[in-house]
């Protein structure tokens, strides 16, 4: 095994969620060896998720994604120790379930964003953020050591809503392209390529309208945000 392969095999996130982003992000790393893969994920298959949600098929419609995602990827890699949690995060289980991991990508609805973002903060461990919303993804990370900008600097529209605001469209161009860029984060973090995270700005992107490079929209910490600002 050489030196790269072996800073994977060692690797160990949690990813927040199995939907339509992180089935492309938890392909990319299962696949690619990550050693350690805990999956939390409280929802079921449904039909209407199948259009971008790429790790389920007609015949999973009603199991639980969790359990789904770790048998598909133990199939691809059974070299891996994937773990998957049905649970929902929440104040009272966030340390637990992400206390032995030492990076985290976030997901789930806002109020469960903005919980791991708190976390991440206050355990001063790196968090991905990878999303997409209609033919928008967005990717971004934060690495609180180095007090880059934090969940709520990049969304400030968002860190106030405890709700989601309900389903919205989006294709499989723009959950794929979210989900393995959010992979590259992760893998970025564990092969010690940390400068070229995307960290302090994120990167956009149209799926449908892409033309060549991304977009990147500079977020750098703000001095005034009303969650980091409460941490060192
Ligand atoms: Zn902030």
């Amino acid at each position: 095994m050489g030196a790269r392969q072996a800073q994977l095999q060692n690797a160990h996130v949690a990813v927040i969620g199995a939907g339509g982003v992180k089935s492309p992000l938890l392909l990319c790393l299962a696949a690619g060896g990550v050693g350690r893969i805990d999956i939390i994920e409280f929802d079921r298959v449904e039909l209407s998720n199948l259009n971008r949600q790429i790790l389920y098929r007609t015949s999973d419609i009603g199991k639980l994604k969790g359990e789904v995602a770790q048998a598909n990827l133990l199939d691809l890699n059974p070299e891996i120790d994937i773990r998957c949690f049905n649970e929902r995060v929440c104040e009272q289980n966030v340390g637990r379930l992400l206390a032995e991991s030492p990076l985290s990508v976030e997901g789930g609805a806002p109020a469960g964003r903005n919980l791991i973002n708190r976390y991440c903060l206050s355990s001063g461990k790196p968090m991905v953020h990878c999303s997409a919303q209609f033919a928008y993804g967005y990717v971004f990370s934060m690495i609180p050591q180095q007090r880059t900008a934090c969940l709520a600097c990049a969304f400030p529209d968002d860190h106030t809503r405890s709700h989601s605001s309900g389903p919205v469209p989006v294709n499989a161009l723009s959950t794929m392209i979210a989900g393995t860029l959010g992979a590259a984060e992760v893998m970025k973090w564990f092969l010690g390529y940390r400068d070229f995270m995307t960290v302090d700005r994120k990167k956009c992107f149209n799926s449908l309208l892409m033309v060549g490079d991304f977009e990147f929209e500079e977020c750098p910490r703000n001095p005034a945000c009303p969650i980091c600002s409460r941490f060192q």
